[in-house]
């Protein structure tokens, strides 16, 4: 594969742009304005020198990635597409419609990827007309840093596609792991008690934000909860709970805090907005 395209141009979406396009792929960008794009554009070039500056990208590759990824409004330019990674707000009913948009404008071979962080695979899948080539491609918040990435395949996956997946995934220099098409896949569910936890702590005022936090990094967590939520984006974070308390019939286990409902209809969004339990201004 050469051509990469990706959808959705916010966190998720730029980041992976930035681990693509230094892996050597020609990458296209697409968002719904020219001002997402804009922010994007710039958020990967600052990422690309910063890798620069700490000697971790060779000045030629950056030249090359800075130059080869093209940004876009309009889906018809991705005919030529091989693989193109949805990245989208985690909305299962945005998520299918763009997932429709994107069969609509790609070519037929296309493999689709979701970097859904919740959705069952096998739902989305249902309502694509090759469920043989749509996977799931769970990148994590920076994906040009963070080098794991849980790869979902489902019943209908050829082996051609998870050949070429893997093969994909490995050359980005990332560490694929497998996972069952189940809520919240490894990660986020394993993720859900260390939020959970943390979250009743503080409505109990059992303790402040900033030293639950301090609590669980001296305890060899490279980021307290609160932190990573910051960091994922509150909206995300209860995007994600919500869906995977839900997967699971309303298990008490992985019931969202009402916390985590006030921060996003306060605007706390996290770090993207300038605050959430922490102030970034
Ligand atoms: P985000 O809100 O930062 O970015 C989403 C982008 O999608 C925005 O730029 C938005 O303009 C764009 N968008 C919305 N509708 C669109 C459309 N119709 N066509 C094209 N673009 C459209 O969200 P994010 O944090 O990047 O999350 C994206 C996905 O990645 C979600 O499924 C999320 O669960 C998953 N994810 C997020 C994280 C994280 O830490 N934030 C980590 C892993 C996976």
């Amino acid at each position: 594969m050469k051509k990469v395209g990706i959808v959705g141009a916010g966190t998720m979406g730029s980041t992976i742009a930035a681990a693509v396009s230094l892996s050597g792929y020609e990458v296209t960008v697409f968002d719904v304005s020219d001002e997402v794009l804009n922010a994007s554009r710039k958020r990967i070039t600052w990422i690309i020198n910063k890798g620069i500056e700490k000697g971790k990208v060779e000045g030629k590759k950056a030249d090359w990635a800075l130059a080869s990824i093209s940004y876009s409004n309009n889906l018809k330019l991705a005919s030529e597409l091989e693989l193109i990674i949805e990245a989208v707000p985690e909305s299962l009913e945005l998520k299918k419609k763009v997932i429709g948009q994107i069969i609509n404008s790609a070519a037929d071979d296309v493999i689709i990827a979701t970097n859904t962080s919740s959705f069952s695979i096998a739902e989305l899948a249902s309502s694509v007309k090759r469920p043989d080539r749509f996977v799931g491609m769970h990148f994590f918040n920076p994906a040009n840093i963070m080098p794991l990435v849980e790869l979902v395949y489902i019943e209908e996956t050829s082996i051609e596609v998870k050949k070429k997946v893997d093969e994909f995934v490995i050359s980005l220099g990332k560490t694929a792991v497998e996972s069952k098409d189940s809520p919240g896949f490894i990660v986020n569910r394993v993720a859900r008690p260390f939020y959970g936890e943390a979250l009743k702590l503080l409505g109990e005022n059992a303790a402040d934000v900033a030293t639950i936090d301090r609590l669980i990094r001296s305890i060899g967590f490279p980021m307290g909860p609160f932190e990573l939520i910051d960091l994922v984006g509150c909206d995300v974070n209860l995007a994600a709970s919500k869906s995977i308390y839900n997967a699971f019939f309303q298990d008490p286990r992985y019931r969202p805090h009402p916390i985590q409902e006030s921060m996003v209809k306060s605007g706390r969004l996290g770090r993207k907005s300038g605050r959430g339990f922490y102030d970034y201004n």
